[in-house]
């Protein structure tokens, strides 16, 4: 069993992929830093991410953060010798009215202003580099070329030995139960293999910041809500150098995974976690696979990707993850 230190600067409660990232770059940064992660690094939210990067947002400051990110991933598998399965596939994101073309034309704008490569095609452009695509109802459409697609949980252990490797000091199987709070001022933190002291904490414990934080008198305002996505057997004319496909009036997402596709979406009408606080022990699993509820995002999903409904279905995949309320 690793040992516990008496105190750290910093320590993080969490090992998933925000948690190990944060770690690295405290590391980094000359920082003495603790990462405590009640079962093992990856096992909340970020393992059965579907591992799409893009960086083109509404927001310039995380299209800016996403940019950094890409550069981060470009080094890190050289960097700490662990594999990524990162690939600049390029990301390619429609827009199918008026309204979704402006958007798309802003955020090329804002893109270009800080340096990212971003290139604005017509319908038969971007089909060209997606050809299974139906482009009846596409106006234009943007392309990042340096937008990829890696594995969320193998980013996570690359993040963990980069920070390991910098002095960060990373442990498994221990649970934050408890802040120590003096003068309104977390001071250390109770876990169950005794109490840690720190000078600063940072929460990135996923769907379960919520509860913890409010144990401190913070209100976050995360929710759990159900996510689907399914990955495809494989299907003729899908290659390894397919860019990632975003589909915003469509509500829905598209990645090669193994010569077949992954396809997401994200429905108008989420389900929300409702029974209480998502359980202590909810790790490395999945919700039951809720095909009712992904019949519209299949609907919609066909009439982009026809070859979809001769597409055998590997897997369907139900997850939890936290979103804000807005
Ligand atoms: C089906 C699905 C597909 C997705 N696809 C994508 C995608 O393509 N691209 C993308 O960018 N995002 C995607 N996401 C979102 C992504 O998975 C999450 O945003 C990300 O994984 C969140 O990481 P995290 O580190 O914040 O949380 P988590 O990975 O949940 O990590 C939190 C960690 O904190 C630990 N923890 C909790 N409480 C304590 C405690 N008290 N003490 C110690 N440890 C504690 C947990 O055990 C857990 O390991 C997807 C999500 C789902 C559900």
């Amino acid at each position: 069993m690793t040992d516990l230190p008496a105190s750290a600067q910093i320590i993080v409660v969490g090992g998933g992929i925000v948690g190990c990232s944060v770690a690295y770059h405290l590391a980094k940064r000359g920082v003495e830093t603790l990462l405590l992660e009640r079962h093992q690094l990856s096992s909340g939210s970020t393992w059965h991410a579907a591992g799409l990067i893009g960086q083109l947002r509404t927001n310039a400051n995380i299209t800016k953060l996403l940019g950094y990110s890409v550069e981060l991933y470009d080094r890190l598998e050289e960097e700490t010798g662990y594999a990524t399965g990162w690939r600049r596939n390029g990301g390619l994101r429609l827009a199918c009215n008026a309204d979704r073309w402006i958007e798309v034309k802003r955020q090329a704008t804002s893109a270009r202003s800080f340096g990212l490569e971003m290139q604005l095609l017509s319908a038969k452009e971007a089909q060209a580099l997606w050809p299974l695509m139906n482009v009846d109802d596409v106006i234009g459409a943007a392309f990042l070329p340096t937008d990829g697609q890696a594995n969320p949980s193998d980013i996570t252990q690359a993040l963990a030995k980069g920070a390991r490797l910098a002095g960060a000091k990373l442990v498994e199987g221990v649970a934050v139960t408890d802040f120590i709070i003096e003068n309104d001022r977390v001071r250390g933190v109770v876990t169950n293999r005794g109490a840690v002291a720190c000078e600063k904490l940072v929460l990135c414990a996923g769907l379960w910041t919520q509860p913890l934080a409010a144990r401190a008198g913070v209100a976050v305002p995360l929710s759990a809500v159900h996510h689907q996505y399914l990955v495809t057997e494989k299907i003729n004319g899908v290659t390894s150098d397919l860019p990632t496909l975003r589909d915003p009036d469509r509500l829905t997402y598209y990645k090669e995974e193994v010569g077949g596709l992954v396809m997401g979406g994200y429905e108008p009408n989420p389900v929300p976690w409702s029974s209480g606080t998502v359980p202590e022990d909810f790790a490395f699993r999945l919700l039951e696979d809720d095909w009712d509820h992904f019949e519209p995002i299949m609907d919609l999903a066909l009439g982009r990707v026809p070859a979809l409904a001769e597409a055998g279905v590997k897997q369907m995949i139900n997850g939890l993850e936290s979103f804000t309320p807005d």
